[in-house]
């Protein structure tokens, strides 16, 4: 069976063993829209959808922890 959002997992995981980080605009792009059908890099530097905005603000404010969330998709 496919793994679900690989490139959600690939950059998490790069994320929690240092080598990305989550500060830039871009970066969150990188970890919240690569799997995204309708992501299109560098087109949409000015248009969030509510699925990115709510996974960013949980992300930011601890509401979602992005190890658990990686484990959860690799089990
Ligand atoms: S902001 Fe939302 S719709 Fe746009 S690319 Fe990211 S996840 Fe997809």
């Amino acid at each position: 069976m496919e793994e679900p959002l690989p490139r959600f997992r690939a950059r998490a995981r790069e994320v929690l063993e240092g080598t990305a980080e989550l500060q830039s605009e871009e970066d969150w792009r990188e970890l919240l829209c690569g799997d995204c059908p309708f992501y299109h890099h560098g087109e949409e530097e000015n248009e969030e959808c509510g699925s990115y905005l709510l996974l960013r603000a949980l992300l930011e404010r601890g509401g979602l922890d992005l190890e658990r969330a990686l484990d959860s998709l690799e089990r």
